[in-house]
């Protein structure tokens, strides 16, 4: 079974032209009907905890994973009505310590944004869904010395489950940048998944997990490459 893991970072209206990644700012009136296509066809949106026994082969079925980068407020403020209206479930990573902050580690890059408070975190896990640790800082692991890394991976779990007394089960590469041992380490760290930025949908079974592709939805993908990406094989040509 081949389970596409779509990758979301903010749902908002759109900043003004030419800024950096704008791209990646899907409008709220998209994502809605992205999200009803997915019903529509038969398809349940979840979150990666919910996706867990789909990955591991246990169960079968349409589903979806929902993923959110980075933990912005517009997730809390513009996703979750239209998640809850279609009963889907998503993950949020968070940057562990950056709760209630602004995208820093973009600074210069893109707009600066709120990132969710943990009042706002606390809201998003009583509604159901899902929060996943996106390090503690936002680092490009390749760039960091191990223990560096293994600090990165690690103590952002302990952190957020320390904080939202909630068990903190998947992981999501920054930049989408990593290598083996940085996979080895998340998967010591007792995390069962780890998403990263490759293309194409995901194959079910018994393996590891911590190196799964996504794919990616950016503000041009419009309804009919949306079903493309889902439901056929475009995405898979890139593996
Ligand atoms: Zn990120």
């Amino acid at each position: 079974m081949k389970i596409p893991i779509l990758m979301y970072h903010q749902i908002d209206q759109p900043p003004k032209r030419g800024t950096a990644l704008r791209g990646l700012i899907v409008a709220p009136s998209s994502f809605a009907w992205q999200m009803r296509l997915l019903r529509l066809m038969g398809y349940q949106g979840l979150s990666m905890r919910d996706l867990e026994p789909y990955l591991q082969g246990e169960k079968q079925g349409k589903v979806v994973g929902l993923t959110f980068d980075d933990g912005y407020q517009n997730n809390l403020d513009n996703a979750l009505p239209i998640l809850l209206k279609n009963g889907f479930t998503a993950t949020c990573y968070a940057v562990s310590s950056m709760i209630g902050g602004t995208n820093l580690w973009d600074k210069g890059k893109v707009a600066e944004k709120p990132l969710m408070t943990l009042e706002n975190w606390r809201t998003w896990r009583d509604a159901g869904m899902d929060i996943g640790s996106h390090t503690r800082t936002h680092a490009d692991l390749t760039q960091s010395d191990p223990k560096a890394a293994l600090n990165e991976i690690k103590e952002s779990k302990h952190e957020l489950q320390f904080a939202l007394d909630y068990e903190v089960r998947h992981f999501c590469y920054p930049y989408g940048r990593f290598n083996e041992c940085h996979a080895a380490m998340v998967q010591e760290s007792g995390y069962v998944t780890a998403t990263t930025t490759h293309r194409g949908r995901v194959i079910a079974g018994n393996n590891s997990h911590v190196k799964l592709n996504r794919i990616m939805i950016a503000r041009a993908t419009n309804l009919f490459l949306f079903y493309l990406k889902v439901a056929t094989k475009y995405e898979d040509r890139y593996i």
